[in-house]
Parts: structure tokens; C-alpha cells; sequence
């Protein structure tokens, strides 16, 4: 009998629990009438921590639609990109995802993509607006970036001012070090500047003491920071990173030169929320960043492709997100920091 009434009670909160997972799926990925259809998608490279998210996210859509997407590796060569993007048109795909190694590229492959009847989901790097409009079979799925600098800066801003011992050399003003993402990406370029205006915004005065590109690599960034410690010794207040990997290069740096042991820290904020970014936010040593939501982005790029392989046009209805002017999908950034990381998993 008490056997019976724990197995009912268990079979209770399993429904409960399932329940509450599916309440949370805000887009539909499943559709009945899924077409046989081929997906082709190149991601600008394969060793790049926050594409591996979208990248995964891409796949795992595709096999809960029971489609099938290939997933090729650009190696970060515009060249190798085209030539793999000539191979899916070969083979006659019904769709083109692509996350472009240079979006001054983008052109070309829009000429190349309409020649061959084959409709396109940009991803990640958004290719100009005058590119965009060369089409009606075009589409982006991404963030707006400069919404992640302000959200950065908000975190910086907000820890200066609580920490007053942030200012080491008292003379009122923050004095940081900038790691950029590669030269010419938009988020890049979005990121680095938003991020210090909000700040200004905040009322609060900056110095750079150095701005350099890390492009988007840890090893890099590591490597950058290093060479900055070594010039500029305690002068560094804060240390703002594009992306979550520079973020935690620059920690390495820092701790190769006893940061985060007694109370020597230093305010290091990146964007993404990576599984290393979390870590990092647990044990202390990152003091914030910004979920770029991989997941949603990676459905959303899916949702949008496997339509236009059947022949249907996406709206915000069969998508399951909002279309902006009949081709944008613009995923929400969100801040993320010690206190909300959970938000992030
Ligand atoms: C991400 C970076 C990534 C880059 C690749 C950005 O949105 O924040 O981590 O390296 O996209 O294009």
C-alpha cells in the first residue's frame, strides 16, 4: 500500500515537472508536416566557444524535427566558405544557413545564392543592410550588440560605484583596458563602444589605458593583457572583454600576476555567459557578462530554413519569433552575474 502511494505521488511530480518544462517552450520546433528537405549551413569556424552553442543548437532542432542539417567548418577563411557554399549549391539544397566569415562577403554569396534559386538565413554576423535588401528570400537571425555593451557597462558602472576602492589611485576616474573581438565585426565594434558610453552615461569618467584586439581568442587575450600588465603594472581599474573567452584570458593574466587572492581583484566583464563564463562567475573571479543566447538563436536559424526548404514563407506565427520587416530575428540579451547566473544555464 505505501509502496503504491509513493509510486503515485512520484508519477504526481514527474507530470508536475514535465509539465512546467514544456510551458516553457516558447518555440515550437516539432512540425508534423516537416518536408524531406536538405539544409546546408557553414559557421565561420568550428573552434569558437559561443558558434560550438549555436552551432549544437542548429543541430539539436534539426533532429527533434526529424531534418537534417549539414554543418560544414569555414576555418575562418572567406575562400573556404565559398567554396563550401559552391558545393552545396552542387548539390542542390533547399536552404542556406550561414554565419559569414567577413559580412563584406555577404554580397557575393547573396548574387551567388539568388542565382541559384536557394534562400538564405544569415546568423551571427549580419551583412549590410543594402546586402540584406538585394533579396526577398534573405533572412538574420542575431542580437542587437549594442544592447550587451550597455549591459556591460551597467554592471561595471554599478560595481564602481559600490566599490570606491575600485579607483586605486583615487583620482576619480576608471582607468580600463579594452579586449576587442576581431576587427570589423559588428558586434565587435557595437560592443566596445556602448560599453564605455553607458558608463560615461553613469556619470562616471574613464581613461583607456590600452584597447587591442584579442579576436575573440582566450590564448590571445591572455597573451594581450599580459603584454599590457607587464607596460602599465597597477594602473589597470577594470578590464572589459567583447566576449566571455577574452574575459577569461585576461583572468589568466591576472592571475599569473596575483589577482583574485586576498583582496587584490580586479572588475573583469565579458558577454556570452559560456559554461567556462559561469564558472568563472562562481568561483569570483569574473564579475559579470551577458547571455547571448546560443540556444535561441541556433532554433530560431533552423526554424526559419527548414520553412523556406519547404517552399513556405516565415512569419512570426510559424517561426515562433517575432520577424522584424519580414526578416530579422533579434534574440534578447540579458545581463548575467553572480547573483542571476542560474538564469543562464
Ligand atoms: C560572440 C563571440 C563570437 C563571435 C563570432 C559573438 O557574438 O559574442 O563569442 O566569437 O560572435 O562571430
Amino acid at each position: 500500500m505505501k509502496k503504491a502511494i509513493t509510486m503515485m505521488l512520484i508519477t504526481a511530480m514527474a507530470t508536475t515537472l514535465l509539465a512546467g518544462c514544456s510551458s516553457k517552450t516558447t518555440a515550437p520546433v516539432a512540425s508534423t508536416d516537416t518536408k524531406k528537405v536538405s539544409i546546408g549551413c557553414t559557421i565561420y569556424k568550428f573552434d569558437d566557444t559561443f558558434m560550438t552553442g549555436v552551432r549544437n543548437a542548429i543541430s539539436a532542432a534539426a533532429t527533434e524535427a526529424k531534418s537534417s542539417v549539414e554543418i560544414v567548418d569555414s576555418q575562418n577563411s572567406s575562400a573556404t566558405q565559398n567554396d563550401k557554399i559552391d558545393l552545396f549549391i552542387t548539390k542542390k539544397v533547399n536552404a542556406l544557413e550561414i554565419n559569414p566569415v567577413d559580412s563584406a562577403a555577404a554580397g557575393a554569396i547573396v548574387t551567388k545564392a539568388q542565382a541559384a534559386k536557394i534562400p538564405v538565413v544569415f546568423f551571427n554576423r549580419m551583412p549590410a543592410a543594402a546586402d540584406m535588401a538585394k533579396w526577398d528570400k534573405l533572412y538574420y537571425v542575431g542580437a542587437k550588440p549594442e544592447q550587451s555593451g550597455i549591459m556591460q557597462g551597467k554592471i561595471l558602472a554599478e560595481y564602481w560605484k559600490a566599490h570606491p576602492e575600485a579607483d586605486k589611485n583615487k583620482d576619480g576616474v576608471m582607468d580600463y583596458v579594452m579586449l576587442t573581438g576581431e576587427p570589423g565585426h559588428p558586434d565587435a565594434i557595437a560592443r566596445t563602444k556602448s560599453s564605455i558610453e553607458e558608463i560615461v552615461k553613469e556619470g562616471i569618467k574613464v581613461n583607456v589605458i590600452a584597447s587591442d584586439t584579442g579576436m575573440w581568442d582566450r590564448v590571445k587575450a591572455q597573451d594581450k593583457l599580459q603584454s599590457i600588465l607587464a607596460a602599465n603594472g597597477d594602473k589597470i581599474e577594470a578590464v572589459l572583454a567583447n566576449n566571455d573567452d577574452m574575459a577569461l584570458g585576461a583572468i589568466s593574466a591576472l592571475q599569473a600576476k596575483g589577482y583574485f587572492k586576498g583582496d587584490k581583484f580586479m572588475p573583469v566583464v565579458g558577454v556570452d555567459a559560456t559554461a567556462p563564463g559561469i564558472a568563472a562567475l562562481a568561483d569570483g573571479t569574473l564579475l559579470g557578462t551577458v547571455l547571448n543566447d546560443a540556444k535561441n538563436q541556433g532554433i530560431a536559424t533552423f526554424k526559419i530554413s527548414q520553412l523556406l526548404a519547404e517552399g513556405k514563407v516565415p512569419t512570426t506565427e510559424n517561426v515562433g519569433y517575432t520577424l522584424t520587416d519580414s526578416k530579422y530575428v533579434w534574440i534578447d540579451y540579458k545581463p548575467i552575474t553572480k547573483a542571476n547566473m542560474a538564469d543562464a544555464k
